[in-house]
């Protein structure tokens, strides 16, 4: 019979999932009334259950948007709220907590919130209807709530008493009509009481002949009438479950056992109550179904329309995302995989190798002051035999191993970083740093067993480290080839310095240091003839063989020199940098001529040629440690990741999880936005259809007549 109300609060549910748009609103009914006026009371009675949070301190914080929905063919009670997703609740003392809670939330200082809590309440005993609980309104103020309270709820009230709502407005039969804030409030938006319903409580307070005049509706005549209502079950029957039977009862036997209430015109009882309010919602529903219809047809059109422009009609799925999204990552992966194998490994390991054989010879043999004796030195000088083995332990027992496979995980670590903030992973923050904790986790694993694996089998060059003619003759090619690029970058850097000092100034400041350094030689050398008789040998030159510490020292002569002949300190920086250059180029240049020589052809004189040697063992190290960082890393690390991308990112996502992670794409997430408002609007559009079809055989049949 009320199959339009029915259908249309399903069309308004639906409708409010999409937006709050005004144009979208159907009717439905708001309670409002003063504080303790019965409101709660009346709400309950009309479920037929104690729900509703109840004490002094301003239980009700929030709206509560109540949807009823009548279920004839199930037993079931229980309610829903669909903002939280809780599930069915067949506990009515559950959902008075929720509510309480949810009320609570809302700061003591805030005291009232606008945001309305949505709940459900399916049952074969309630009607279908619409009913918005509000705040009551409150005379004074508490001291401890805001001083703009009164003005907050008044405000809450008077949004939510717009057309089309209907208003049930809630007055305590003992108090005065007069003072009564719910019809002071629904008279200002609805003065001819078209909308309003008035709800006359707490009857059994007063007299009968009290009662009847107020519900014969004179002074304060409403189109739709009021009502008079007891809704307080008697002391003694308190606790039941279910209040209505006892309530009816008690309330029956009140009405009947005094004459006045069953004179015409006088509408007394909840049942009543029930029954207008079904009446006055379908009426309402009626009068909004056609505008409705039209304003939906329009956000339909609306959606559709920007849904071909945008997405040229295409429909896509979370679902389709998600894998869509995953079958990128390993793609992306697949392509890192092929782009970094035994070459690229080979490539970072002999790089930083060749980079410490560079170090070593530089400390150890490129600063020696006797650097140039090598070539002529005896095959048995065991000060050139000791430093060929020192140089080559250094290099064998620094850590291969360890720093070896580090070397490798950086670089893989590198890349999945790089992967994991690109496209399409730059979407999901919380998916990149579940990759790159899964990454780190194989990684970790791998690490300590690829390093020991690695060590383990360069051991043996520890000890001694033999060669073929043809490794020999790599090696000495090697070194030249470095030695080359090394000069090149003296040359270089020492060009660069010329172009940004000046030549000329340079060649000053580089002048001055000399000549300081020469200064501070020849005060040595007094010194110590001051000192003792013994002729020192050849002095050093300086100028040749520059040690680090060597600058330093002039550096402090110098900055005591600068003040006097103007050189700033940043310039003799750079003199000392280009001398520097200049020395260690002087002395790459004869090495070069070196490993060029007849004396390097053979590895029996690799005493000789220690750059030559370095990189032949380096070469070797690399091999061993490309070998199994291969095996034991990389193949594994490929083989596990996309597996541990199905385990970790895909198996374990629910229904919520998918559209959650979908969204976090602001591109999807409006994609998939407006696709689900265009669908909601066209159910909405067939049932509203249904409606109107519906809604003129009824006014056909009806016309003749
Ligand atoms: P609200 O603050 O407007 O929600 O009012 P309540 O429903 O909480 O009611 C306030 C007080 O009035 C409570 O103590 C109720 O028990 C009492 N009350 C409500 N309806 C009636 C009624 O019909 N008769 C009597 N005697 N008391 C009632």
């Amino acid at each position: 019979f009320m199959i339009l109300t029915k259908k249309l609060i399903e069309v308004r549910n639906i409708l409010m999932s999409i937006d709050h748009n005004e144009a979208l609103r159907l009717p439905s009914i708001v309670v409002i009334g003063s504080q303790s006026s019965g409101k709660t009371s009346v709400l309950e009675a009309i479920v037929g259950h104690e729900f509703l949070p109840k004490g002094s301190n301003m239980v009700t914080r929030r709206p509560i948007e109540l949807t009823l929905i009548h279920t004839p063919k199930s037993k079931e009670e229980y309610g829903e709220f669909p903002q939280l997703g809780l599930g069915k609740i067949h506990d009515f003392k559950h959902i008075q907590q929720t509510l309480r809670d949810m009320n609570l939330a809302v700061p003591e200082s805030e005291c009232v919130s606008n945001k309305p809590i949505e709940l459900r309440i399916y049952s074969p005993n309630v009607p279908d209807l619409t009913l918005i609980d509000l705040p009551g309104y409150i005379q004074v103020n508490n001291k401890n709530q805001p001083e703009t309270l009164k003005e907050k709820i008044f405000e809450l009230c008077e949004q939510y008493i717009k057309e089309p709502n209907i208003i049930l407005a809630v007055c305590a039969a003992d108090v005065d009509l007069a003072n009564s804030e719910a019809l002071k409030a629904s008279r200002k938006v609805d003065p001819l009481g078209l909308r309003t319903i008035g709800v006359i409580t707490k009857m059994d307070l007063v007299e009968p002949e009290v009662g009847a005049t107020i519900l014969r509706n004179s002074d304060y005549p409403l189109h739709l009438g009021y009502i008079g209502v007891v809704c307080k079950p008697p002391e003694n029957l308190n606790v039941q479950k279910n209040i209505t039977s006892a309530l009816v009862r008690h309330e029956e036997s009140f009405f009947r056992s005094n004459y006045v209430y069953s004179q015409r015109g006088i509408q007394v009882g909840v049942g009543t109550l029930r029954r207008k309010l079904m009446e006055v919602l379908e009426e309402n529903m009626a009068k909004s179904l056609f505008s409705i219809v039209g304003a939906v047809q329009a956000e339909l059109e609306e959606a559709k329309y920007q849904f071909k422009v945008q997405y040229n009609d295409r429909r896509i799925t979370a679902e389709s995302y998600v894998a869509e999204t995953i079958d990128s990552i390993k793609h992306n992966f697949k392509d890192f995989a092929h782009s970094f194998g035994k070459p690229q490994v080979r490539h970072e390991v002999r790089t930083m190798l060749e980079q410490r054989v560079l170090d070593l010879c530089a400390e150890l043999y490129w600063t020696d002051k006797r650097i140039t004796d090598l070539a002529k030195s005896s095959r048995d000088d065991l000060y050139w035999q000791y430093k060929l083995d020192m140089c080559s332990a250094a290099l064998t027992k620094s850590g291969i191993g360890r720093t070896s496979t580090q070397l490798v995980v950086d670089v893989l670590l590198a890349n999945m970083e790089r992967l994991a903030s690109m496209e399409p992973l730059n979407n999901h923050p919380e998916t990149s740093r579940k990759i790159l904790n899964f990454t780190n986790e194989i990684l970790r694993n791998k690490f300590h067993t690829t390093a020991d694996q690695v060590e383990n089998c360069v051991k043996p060059y520890k000890y001694e480290v033999e060669c073929t003619e043809q490794e020999w003759a790599e090696g000495v090619k090697r070194s030249i080839s470095l030695i080359e690029k090394e000069i090149d970058y003296c040359n270089k850097a020492l060009q660069h310095l010329k172009t940004t000092v000046g030549q000329r100034k340079l060649r000053a400041a580089i002048k001055h240091v000399l000549d300081a350094e020469k200064e501070e030689v020849r005060r040595q050398a007094r010194l110590k003839d001051d000192s003792s008789d013994d002729h020192p040998d050849a002095l050093p030159s300086a100028s040749t063989v520059t040690s680090p510490q060597l600058i330093s020292a002039n550096n402090i002569v110098e900055s005591n020199d600068t003040v006097r002949l103007h050189v700033s300190p940043k310039l003799i920086e750079k003199a000392h940098e280009a001398i520097f250059l200049r020395d260690r180029a002087i002395i790459l240049k004869y090495r070069l001529a070196a490993l060029k020589s007849r004396q390097c052809k053979s590895p029996e004189n690799k005493q000789y040629c220690p750059e030559a040697f370095l990189n032949m063992v380096a070469e070797k190290l690399t091999y061993t440690a490309v070998m199994f960082i291969q095996v034991e890393l990389l193949t594994e690390f490929f083989f596990q990741f996309p597996r541990e991308v199905d385990n970790k990112l895909v198996y374990d996502l629910d229904r919520k999880q998918i559209l959650q992670f979908a969204k976090e794409n602001p591109y999807i997430r409006k994609h998939l936005e407006l696709q689900e408002r265009k669908r909601k609007l066209g159910e909405v559009m067939d049932k509203l259809n249904y409606l109107v079809r519906r809604q003129r055989d009824i006014e056909s049949t009806k016309a003749p007549t």
